[in-house]
């Protein structure tokens, strides 16, 4: 058994700026990185929209720049991964997938989000090129280009109103003949010239060999198939929060996401926060990730002021 005062679960921008604010608070973080140190940003290519770079950054070379800048205020990362937690007390008791026995004063949970695929081989062998799950992210390389997303739900809609600000041809693909999202959203998107709505509508395969060059898709009640010559595939058809392991520790939401008190990254535990994806269904950018993350460190910071045991 082990007792830390901060341990931090998950190793994306919102754990390791989590990490950098603890350690030079002097909390001594614990990190365990889980499967995925580096989280969605490790498939992604070029980050143009994080301040501070210019030129832009690599999403695997920007993940390196922060472990380091955890690592350099002595942040104790550990490429594990946490499986069970127990926060039925003041101190919360954390396993490791070895069998490790920590016991924290406080924790942070960062362990992100994953985004959903439609399991198509095509799909992953295009991915980073014209595949995509992020068209905030990746949409600027396609400006001036027609593109497709696929996904009736209000991030299919906010990002085909995204793309269709900047590219010509926006097509749609919604496979029933009604969308999820919500009827303002709807309405948005139906009233966008330049989006197309494809309903009933199936993706058969993802075309080109190196770069996305058009999308097969199916009408599922007609059977009718059509090659739209699109230069890139958003993919929009939800995320998953990483938030089994917690097995109902802590309050979330009907699809899993933490649920923290609005404006804090306190969740429904106290001592134990939140940053990041795993709470963020909205914004999910690194960015925003990083800004949560910094706020669970104060918090948690603030916390162990409070209880005496800073
Ligand atoms: P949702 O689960 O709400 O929607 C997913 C969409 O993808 C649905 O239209 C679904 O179709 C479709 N879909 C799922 N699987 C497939 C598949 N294999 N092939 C084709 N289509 C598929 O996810 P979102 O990410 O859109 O939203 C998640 C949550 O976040 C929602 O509660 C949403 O309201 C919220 N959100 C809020 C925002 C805001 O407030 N600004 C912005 C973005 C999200 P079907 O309906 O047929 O199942």
């Amino acid at each position: 058994m082990e007792r830390v005062k901060c341990l931090i679960i998950g190793a994306g921008p919102a754990g390791y700026t989590a990490a950098i604010y603890a350690a030079r608070a002097g909390l001594k973080p614990v990190m365990y990185t889980g499967m995925e140190p580096g989280g969605q940003l490790m498939i992604t290519t070029d980050v143009e929209n994080y301040p501070g770079f210019p030129e832009g950054i690599q999403g695997p070379e920007m993940m390196e720049k922060f472990k380091e800048q955890a690592a350099r205020f002595d942040t104790d990362i550990r490429y594990e991964t946490i499986t069970k937690v127990d926060f039925s007390g003041e101190i919360k008791k954390v396993w490791s997938e070895t069998g490790h026995e920590i016991h924290a004063d406080t924790v942070i949970i960062a362990t992100g989000a994953s985004a959903k695929w439609l399991g198509l081989e095509s799909e992953q062998r295009l991915m980073n090129q014209g595949v995509s799950a992020c068209a905030v992210c990746d949409g600027f390389f396609f400006k001036g280009l027609e593109v497709a997303v696929v996904g009736g739900g209000d991030t299919a809609a906010e990002e085909a109103l995204y793309l269709s600000k900047i590219c010509p041809k926006v097509h749609m693909l919604v496979r029933r003949d009604q969308m999820r999202a919500s009827k303002i959203m709807q309405e948005r998107v139906k009233s966008t010239e330049n989006i197309i709505i494809h309903w009933n509508t199936e993706t058969e395969e993802v075309l080109g060999k190196d770069e996305v060059e058009g999308v097969r898709v199916v009408n599922n009640k007609t059977g009718e198939k059509t090659v739209l010559p699109v230069k890139a595939f958003f993919v929009a058809i939800g995320h998953k929060p990483n938030t089994e392991f917690l097995d109902g520790a802590l309050e979330t939401d009907s699809a899993g996401y933490i649920i923290v008190q609005p404006g804090t990254a306190k969740t429904s535990v106290e001592g134990v926060f939140a940053g990041g994806d795993v709470q963020d269904k909205v914004y999910r950018q690194a960015v925003t990730a990083a800004g949560t993350g910094c706020m669970a460190a104060l918090e948690a910071e603030r916390y162990l002021t409070e209880k005496g045991l800073a």
